[in-house]
């Protein structure tokens, strides 16, 4: 079974794209989400925040005390790569438990994640897709989906690999730029995938 991987930097809109995908029967893993529920449940990963971050890090009840762990990563990139050194591989870990309950049946399966080619997540996958859109309109997206300001999505656009810089890495390329329909171009890589997959 095929592994597609799909990304965009912020606001480019993979997530849009990815559920067009999962409307025409292709499971997508989420993997930003799926980071979020292992923090709480991958014991091994567990552990190791523990053993990196201290106690602290979790309530009695055991959920993440996500200010804590946020106050010591935002300013310190050290600590930002030594958290992503554990999450990175338990997503893995993730994914490819998600991926055993899916037979033949399934052409090829897509895995969205908004730090693909920086986790290095890219090299298991088969092909990737990168969404696209320019600047002001992701900001615009994100403003009005988040309310929150410019300054925290180019601070956050900043963290990621340029778009340009993905686009060189990616295999195919989806125009969310709102002067294109989206439909098609899924469409046409659906097509894609399928003859590759033969
Ligand atoms: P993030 O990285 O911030 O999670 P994303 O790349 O997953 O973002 P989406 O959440 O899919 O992006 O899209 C961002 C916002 O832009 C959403 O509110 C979505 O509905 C809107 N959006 C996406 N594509 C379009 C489009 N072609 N036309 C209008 N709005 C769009």
């Amino acid at each position: 079974m095929l592994k597609i991987g799909i990304t965009g930097n912020i606001g480019s809109g993979k997530t849009t794209v990815s559920k067009l995908f999962e409307l025409i029967g292709i499971p997508v893993f989420y993997a930003d989400e799926a980071a979020k529920n292992i923090m709480v449940t991958d014991e091994v990963l567990i552990a190791g925040v523990k053993q990196a971050f201290g106690n602290n890090a979790y309530f009695d009840d055991g959920t993440l005390n996500r200010k804590y762990i946020a106050s010591i990563v935002f300013n310190d990139e050290l600590r930002l790569t030594e958290l992503n050194a554990l999450v990175h591989p338990a997503v893995f870990r993730a994914f490819d438990n998600w991926i055993t309950q899916f037979d033949n049946s399934v052409p090829y399966v897509l895995k969205e994640a908004a730090v693909l080619f920086e986790s290095s997540s890219y090299k298991m996958c088969d092909k990737t897709i990168m969404v696209t859109a320019p600047l002001e309109m992701r900001i615009r997206r994100v403003m009005k989906r988040d309310n929150i300001i410019r300054d925290e999505i180019l601070k956050r656009e900043a963290r990621q690999f340029t778009e340009e810089k993905k686009i060189q890495l990616a295999d195919y390329i989806i125009k969310n730029d709102e002067s294109e329909l989206i439909i098609p171009q899924v469409l046409k890589l659906h097509q894609e995938f399928l003859s590759l997959n033969h």
